[in-house]
């Protein structure tokens, strides 16, 4: 992609006049600031930076925040969108695992991974952890890693099962390949991980392979974890026990962990990753934000399935603010001790500081901070849904959404100026994702809902 105003050349980037949220607790927020970029690198935050050699964006409008890190989604279901609106996860397995998944060619991949990313980047997200479950064969993989580059979205690629088994799948052997041609350095937008099975849901030495496979790579190893009605109880306890967690597992959902499985999931600084709106919406269970609280974990956010939820992550922020505040009163009312609420400090925390330990890139990303990654976001707070602006960050948590959202940079790369993702043809790439979404819902024996809207869609696109 190429990009004029990528400021990863020599010249170093003035961010000039904005309010700043660093998510940094020794620097604190900034009313009006300066942001220097060199390199891809934040190299100062002050009030105010005298930079006569840098190209400068004047942000006496905007609020800058790091970038969200959204800590779990399948990308690779992008063309699938809300195909499953009241689907509940019984049925997604079925639908998608097994039907949708084993359509997908490489081509698929390749469109419904970047058609998610760049929503994702649209929205103001810099980095996902994708679970990756398509790997059906290695082009299907190489699919998944072009599109992931093609959309300059920081990544950590989940190398998870393939979509159908029948095609001569090298999952999960061929992480060590990948580790050494794709993924060799943690200096790059994409890192790698391992996606697998959790103990609850594979056998024992399945699960005990895959986990001394990551841990021996020095990879992250996330799997799916306690869910309603999904495997057996108390395996993540006894994993625990047995020495297998730690920084490098990461735990999706946890709506079912006992309080002494959260005792060890904490002691043992695994990470935790839940996805709000499709827990509750499918039936997981109630999102696990007290339970993370409690034992002093900060989780991360995640969007997870946009077959069945929207991609941005001011819809999962305000859910998690609901339930948590909703469940604090309800015991007070009740009579009951009650947890503190959480405020808009606790929720902006989980989408950026939260993504970044469960992608382990908390050195690099998560906030404005000088040295780290110039992963950050621009948000437009001159519009008529925001202003007047009384507190950054309960503007940004409370009344905010993707509308807002002006610039996006990744590594320094600006990838969205002015309310507009550049650098593709959209247009061209629209026909492409409708094309490979009619191939996919065909083969999947999907009926299509709207199929004369299908038809005005292709006439509008070719003009
Ligand atoms: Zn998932």
């Amino acid at each position: 992609m190429s990009n004029p105003r990528s400021s990863s050349s020599s010249r170093p980037l003035l961010i000039r006049g904005c309010g700043i949220v660093t998510m940094d607790e020794a620097a604190g927020d900034l009313g009006s600031g300066d942001i220097l970029i060199e390199d891809g690198k934040i190299v100062a935050v002050a009030p105010h930076i005298d930079a006569p050699d840098a190209k400068v964006i004047e942000a006496s409008n905007m609020i800058a925040m790091p970038g969200f890190i959204d800590g779990h989604r399948h990308l690779w279901e992008g063309i699938a969108r809300h195909a499953l609106p009241t689907d509940n996860l019984m049925e997604y397995f079925h639908r998608v695992n097994h039907g949708f998944a084993s359509a997908y060619t490489p081509d698929d991949v390749y469109l419904g991974t970047l058609l998610s990313a760049l929503g994702a980047l649209d929205a103001g997200i810099t980095t996902v952890f994708d679970w990756a479950h398509i790997q059906t064969t290695p082009e299907h993989t190489s699919a998944a890693i072009a599109a992931l580059r093609d959309a300059g979205l920081r990544t950590v690629f989940g190398y998870g099962p393939p979509g159908r088994q029948d095609r001569g799948h090298q999952w999960p052997h061929d992480l060590l390949r990948l580790q050494k041609e794709d993924f060799s350095s943690r200096d790059q937008l994409l890192t790698l991980a391992l996606a697998s099975s959790s103990p609850e849901h594979c056998p024992d030495e399945v699960a005990k392979a895959h986990f001394a496979m990551a841990k021996d790579a020095d990879l992250i190893i996330t799997v799916h974890a306690a869910m309603n009605g999904f495997g057996e109880k108390e395996q993540i306890l006894r994993f625990g026990k047995e020495g297998l967690l730690g920084p490098h597992v990461q735990l999706v959902h946890c709506n079912t962990l006992t309080s002494e499985e959260w005792r060890v999931v904490a002691d043992t600084n695994t990470s935790v990753c839940f996805t709000p709106s499709a827990e509750m919406q499918m039936g997981h269970g109630v999102p696990p934000i007290q339970p993370s609280i409690d034992v002093g974990i900060i989780p991360s956010i995640g969007i997870d399935v946009e077959t069945s939820v929207p991609g941005d992550m001011w819809t999962q922020m305000r859910i998690v603010y609901a339930l948590q505040r909703m469940q604090s009163h309800e015991l007070r009312y009740s009579g009951a001790e009650a947890p503190a609420c959480i405020d808009c400090n606790d929720l902006l925390r989980y989408a950026t500081i939260g993504g970044a330990i469960n992608a382990r890139l908390q050195d690099q990303i998560g906030r404005i901070a000088s040295g780290l990654q110039a992963d950050l976001v621009l948000l437009r707070a001159d519009m008529i849904n925001v202003m007047p602006v009384n507190d950054l960050k309960s503007a940004v948590a409370l009344n905010m959404d993707a509308r807002n959202v002006d610039t996006v940079m990744v590594a320094g790369r600006i990838v969205k100026r002015g309310g507009t993702l550049f650098g593709h043809d959209l247009n061209a790439l629209a026909r492409r994702f409708y094309a490979a979404r009619d191939r996919v819902y065909a083969d999947a024996n999907e009926p299509l809902k709207s199929p004369q809207h299908r038809l005005s869609v292709e006439a509008a696109l070719q003009n």
